[in-house]
């Protein structure tokens, strides 16, 4: 029932790699969300039980609420541990990428990896990745790159010995790119995961209140403010768009992670088909931009036409360098222009 991944030639590639190598550097993308964190911290699980010695590298730290992800307290980061992270990379033998194949995803990781000499595995689930690789598994389809994860560790005879450590990993990943198997989240394959990871002794009602069940007081009100206040609906377009400015977040004592999420909320509106975040950046001088659809709407290509940025076809992402208001009326351009799939839409 499982795909299995690797063709004979991919599994000896596989093992030409990772046999020969005992340092071994998983990385996954900026901002890392509970799929990045999952599919990385479920290889170093992997790589751990065969004595390798694996260590896992963010770009950034990842938000408070996925702290309880078994190995998350050793992933290194490299916006806080530059020099520590950049040497252990440097004694890398072999890099795995998970969770993205864009240039444009690891900030300047990107350029770590562009002079890096080492064999690359890459582990994703985004259209069209852009990195080379030595060995590229790569499915669009699968829910999660955590999915793929499993797959590839079933292949490679490890589920047997499969840890609950590295089950909690697999179904935070899963679950967290569904938005708790709401979306993207069909296919009977899933599921035939999910009952595997309940024999390794997961509790899946608490990962999930670990995740969505744990807001801070500031966050909630952050919510109902952007609810009542800064959402404006687009009846005609059944569209929705919200923007957070740093005054606001400083007011609502904003802390990383906590506008994870809040883009899917307008979708719950009757008919609602395109919901659209836009975020100040806390740093720098952009605009991030989140796009969440329901049915055939393509995210992902309106993200890729308007706001420099891709994804999935339900759910991506973008920046733009400009002010909030040049970004809201580039967004309304956007939403006028697929006019026709947001009007006749019969999802
Ligand atoms: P989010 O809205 O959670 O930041 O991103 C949603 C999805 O879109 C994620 O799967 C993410 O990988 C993808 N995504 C977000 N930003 C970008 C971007 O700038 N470029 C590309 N290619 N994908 C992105
Ligand atoms: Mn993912």
């Amino acid at each position: 029932m499982l795909k299995k991944y690797l063709n004979s030639s991919m599994l000896s590639l596989w093992h030409q790699i990772i046999d020969d190598a005992q340092n071994i550097i998983l990385i996954g993308h900026s901002s890392p969300d509970g799929d990045a964190m999952g599919a990385t911290l479920a290889m170093f699980h992997y790589l751990k039980a065969l004595k390798k010695s694996p260590v896992v590298i963010m770009p950034n730290t990842f938000p408070d609420f996925l702290c309880w992800i078994p190995g998350s307290q050793e992933v290194l980061n490299v916006q806080h541990n530059y020099d520590k992270a950049w040497r252990i990379f440097q004694k890398a033998d072999a890099v795995i990428c998970l969770d993205f194949s864009a240039y444009n995803r690891i900030d300047e990781m990107n350029q770590w990896l562009d002079e890096s000499r080492r064999p690359r595995i890459i582990i994703d689930h985004h259209l069209n990745p852009e990195l080379n690789a030595d060995l590229l598994v790569s499915d669009p389809q699968a829910c999660s790159t955590s999915e793929i994860v499993y797959c590839l560790l079933t292949q490679l005879g490890y589920d047997n010995l499969m840890t609950k450590e590295c089950a909690m990993c697999i179904y935070c990943g899963m679950m967290t790119d569904t938005g708790g198997f709401i979306y993207n989240s069909n296919r009977p394959e899933i599921y035939y995961i999910i009952s595997q990871l309940l024999e390794k002794g997961i509790d899946k009602d608490k990962i999930y209140r670990n995740v969505y069940n744990n807001y801070s007081v500031n966050r909630m009100r952050l919510m109902g403010y952007i609810l009542n206040e800064k959402m404006v609906y687009l009846e005609e377009y059944k569209t929705s768009y919200f923007s957070i400015t740093r005054d606001e977040m400083l007011r609502f004592h904003f802390k990383k992670g906590d506008a994870e999420g809040l883009v899917n909320l307008p979708l719950s509106i009757k008919g609602s088909i395109l919901s659209v975040s836009l975020r100040e950046d806390s740093e720098k001088e952009l605009i991030r931009l989140s796009l969440r659809s329901v049915g055939e709407f393509p995210c992902n290509k309106m993200a890729a036409e308007y706001f420099n940025g891709g994804g999935h076809l339900n759910a991506a992402g973008g920046t733009l360098y400009c002010t909030m208001e040049e970004a809201i009326a580039i967004v309304n351009k956007a939403i006028k222009d697929y006019a026709p799939l947001l009007k006749d839409n019969k999802c």
